[in-house]
């Protein structure tokens, strides 16, 4: 199965597909978790992608492109897979149809999680991400265990630079110009599905589920 996973940040994408990730053994390639990983191990690339990160805007099209036909090449990558915030622009979205074409395959199914601009304002304020596994926290919905520590690795939580509400402003406002009409695009080759994302944690991915179900 490929898959994306689309929707406006905060919308919940990196949550459901962690769930997915792990009921479906299949690898989850999220270029903000990319970039992120890359700014924290000290990476040009990274160094340079947080730069436009952290005021809300979009890194550009040729470095996103370029490091996601790196990742779809690597093995686990072949047959699976669900990508998480790319495409954002008609543009890449018009990339990584060559990208699959090139390796005689096509998407299955976007999956778009709907949300209100109120929900994602609050989501994203009260978002804590580890700075080690990039395990995703909610202040009230998803509490970890010991305060400002993860669960998982025991890594240190922090708020990410980009949720700021100034910077959550403009990926509002960016996502309505330049990644809405990406929901045409996917529509017109009869592949979009939707769910509404302003339900509960397990009843947004037991839709998800219900899609993927269907498809296989
Ligand atoms: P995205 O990857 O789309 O930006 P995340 O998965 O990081 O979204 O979720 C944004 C924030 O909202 C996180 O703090 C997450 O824990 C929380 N969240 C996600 N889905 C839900 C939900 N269905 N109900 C309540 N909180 C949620
Ligand atoms: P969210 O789900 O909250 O929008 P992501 O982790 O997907 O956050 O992305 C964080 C930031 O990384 C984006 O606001 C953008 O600056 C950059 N980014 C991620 N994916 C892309 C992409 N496909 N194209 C351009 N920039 C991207
Ligand atoms: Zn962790």
């Amino acid at each position: 199965m490929k898959i994306l996973v689309m929707g406006p940040p905060g919308a919940g994408k990196g949550s459901q597909s962690s769930r997915i990730v792990d009921d479906y053994k299949m690898p989850s390639i999220s270029t903000g978790q990319m970039f992120r990983d890359a700014f924290n191990r000290g990476d040009e690339i990274g160094i340079e992608a947080m730069r436009f990160i952290k005021k809300g805007e979009l890194v550009s099209d040729d470095i996103t492109n370029e490091i996601v036909k790196r990742r779809l090449h690597e093995a686990d990558a072949e047959d699976s897979f669900i990508l998480d915030g790319y495409p954002r622009t008609v543009n890449q979205a018009k990339a990584l149809d060559e990208m699959l074409d090139d390796k005689g395959t096509k998407l299955d199914a976007v999956i778009n999680i709907l949300s209100s601009h109120d929900v994602l304002f609050e989501r994203m304020e009260q978002r804590r991400v580890c700075k080690q596994c990039g395990e995703t926290y909610h202040l009230r919905f998803k509490k970890p265990e010991v305060d400002g520590v993860c669960d998982v690795c025991g890594g240190e939580l922090y708020q990410r630079p980009d949720d700021t509400h100034e910077s959550v402003e403009r990926r509002l406002e960016i996502y309505e110009t330049k990644t809405k009409p990406l929901l045409d695009y996917y529509s017109e080759q009869g592949i979009l599905y939707s769910v509404n994302g302003m339900q509960p944690f397990d009843k947004v991915y037991a839709d998800i589920v219900e899609i993927l179900e269907d498809l296989s």
